[in-house]
């Protein structure tokens, strides 16, 4: 059996072979951590998109999209905290001279202790079989006793750390914990040093004075200085939301998985605005309907879980994460956060224009209270074609790779084959596809053997294959082909539209949220 980290590679690999993502500037050699979508990534990059747009804008009557440019005044980000907080920790091992998140070292190691709990409780249960009780064996077995109770003081350590921005202790638990730095194996050590993650660039030639502008490092805040306009001409009432989708960037210190971490990233962000005092009721919907979001693609309900956040940051009152279980262990999809009144009172403060709501029912004008669900569009990518990538033994010997990409996001919904170039079947698909290419993205595939030709579009994950033979001439019939099960049937052309229309619209995915 392949490890998670081959698995992980061979996906990787499958990626750029079939044309989903490409490195950047790879003929020069690359640029770290930044990523282009190929003619098949992009496809499925779009549904994602679509699915997540029409979620938001046509299922809530109250929620409208923007799309706000990446340049920015420079105070919107003095205002918001970024230029001031937007900081991640770093430390350098001194040997392999790799740079490293400190807070990331401390999760990981954080992580291996839960690992050894885990192992521990799969074990016994295996001994114990039906009569295992998992709540006494955790309270009494005493390596389990051990390890949760290390567990838990290195845990409230780096907590406190890292609320108080302590960056010494910080440090003082990576040597205490005797973390060594994976590439060299020794705790060589420097200090950890804040940095900043934001790229800054000029605006405006030097003859004018230029200005130092950012490139945005999330969509959100384009939607805060964008709340009055929004609000007055769309005749907002509270509680309302405002969505986007943009990208955004980030000097992060360490990209590593892939597109999981990038510089160049792409969000989904929606922040929705409430009465004071009703943020957390309305915390609590979101977390739910965005993890039914998640769960309706059906990719797999067990491979997602919640991680409330026990540092907030200094502008939020709850917060959690929706985790995935990627092949390199549970990550962050998605962040929900109850920002508080923060980011508009900041605006209210920096820009010096009122930012109130009037509310007629009470009579009264506050600043609303934001609740943000933000999602990043490549993560998100990244979970769909790691839970879809499947190596599979046929029958026979056979092998095949096949994407079970959910029908609605994959980029190709169906292609035709003639079973011969001859006898005037080409001629008979290409008419095929004619017809459905105006709704389906729709390939034609005359090339090598059908079986070949079967394994192409398994590959790419495409849900419907349709082979036109010398029966279609005669009785207009077709055979359909279904990539998961692999089942061939026969059917009539004129039924082709709604068979495929019924599994592959956006729609379909839609009306399980409702
Ligand atoms: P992390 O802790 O992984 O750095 P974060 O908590 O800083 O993430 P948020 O600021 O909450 O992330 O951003 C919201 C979402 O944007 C994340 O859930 C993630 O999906 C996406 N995202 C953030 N940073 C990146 C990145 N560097 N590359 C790709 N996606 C990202």
């Amino acid at each position: 059996m392949a490890t998670q980290d081959e698995v992980f590679k061979k996906i990787v690999s499958h990626a750029k072979e079939y044309g989903f993502v490409f490195q950047s500037s790879e003929i020069y050699d690359g640029l770290s951590a930044v990523y282009d979508y190929g003619q098949n990534g992009v496809e499925l990059k779009n549904n994602i998109k679509r699915y997540w747009w029409d979620s938001m804008t046509l299922l809530n009557e109250n929620i409208v999209g923007i799309d706000s440019a990446i340049f920015m005044h420079p105070t919107i980000w003095k205002a918001s905290g970024h230029v001031d907080a937007f900081n991640d920790p770093l430390i350098d091992n001194r040997d392999s001279k790799k740079r490293y998140r400190a807070d990331v070292l401390i999760e990981d190691y954080l992580a291996k202790i839960d690992e050894k709990i885990d192992k521990e409780v799969a074990k016994a249960r295996k001994r114990f079989g039906d009569s295992f009780d998992e709540a006494v064996f955790c309270s009494t077995n005493p390596r389990v006793l051990e390890n949760v109770a290390k567990r838990d003081a290195v845990h409230e350590r780096f907590a406190n750390a890292l609320n108080d921005n302590n960056l010494e202790e910080l440090r003082q638990i990576i040597l205490d914990c005797e973390i060594v730095c994976p590439i060299s194996g020794t705790r060589n050590w420097t200090d950890v040093r804040q940095f900043n993650l934001m790229f800054k660039t000029e605006m405006g030639s030097t003859a004018d004075g230029a200005m130092g502008v950012y490139l945005r490092p999330e969509t959100a805040q384009g939607i805060f200085v964008n709340y009055l306009n929004v609000q007055k001409t769309g005749r907002m009432r509270i509680p309302f939301g405002i969505a986007q989708i943009g990208k955004a960037f980030r000097n992060e210190i360490v990209a590593r998985q892939f597109i999981f971490r990038m510089r160049e990233f792409e969000q989904m962000e929606m922040q929705f605005f409430v009465r004071p005092g009703q943020e957390l009721e309305w915390f609590g919907k979101w977390k739910e309907t965005r993890m039914r979001w998640h769960k309706a693609l059906g990719l797999g309900d067990w491979k997602y879980r919640y991680h409330d956040h026990d540092k907030l940051a200094h502008y939020a009152n709850a917060a959690t994460d929706i985790e995935f279980e990627m092949p390199f262990g549970f990550k962050e999809v998605e962040g929900i956060h109850s920002r508080t009144n923060f980011d508009l009172s900041q605006h209210e403060k920096f820009s010096g224009k009122k930012i109130q709501y009037f509310d007629p029912e009470l009579n009264e004008s506050y600043t609303p209270y934001v609740i943000e669900t933000s999602i990043g569009v490549d993560r998100m990518f990244l979970t769909v074609l790691c839970s879809s990538y499947e190596e599979q033994e046929l029958e026979g010997g056979d092998k095949r790779v096949v994407l079970h990409l959910p029908a609605a996001l994959a980029p190709v919904k169906c292609a035709v084959m003639p079973l011969v170039r001859k006898d005037g079947l080409p001629e008979k698909a290409r008419e095929i596809v004619n017809e459905l290419r105006f709704d389906f993205t729709t390939r034609y595939d005359e090339k090598d053997s059908i079986g070949k030709r079967y394994r192409r579009q398994d590959a790419i994950g495409t849900p419907f294959c349709i082979t036109v033979d010398h029966q279609t001439l005669e009785d207009n019939t077709v055979t359909l082909r279904r990539r998961d099960t692999m089942e061939q049937s026969r059917v009539n052309v004129a039924d082709l539209h709604k068979i495929i229309h019924d599994e592959v619209s956006i729609n379909s995915l839609l009306r399980k949220l409702s």
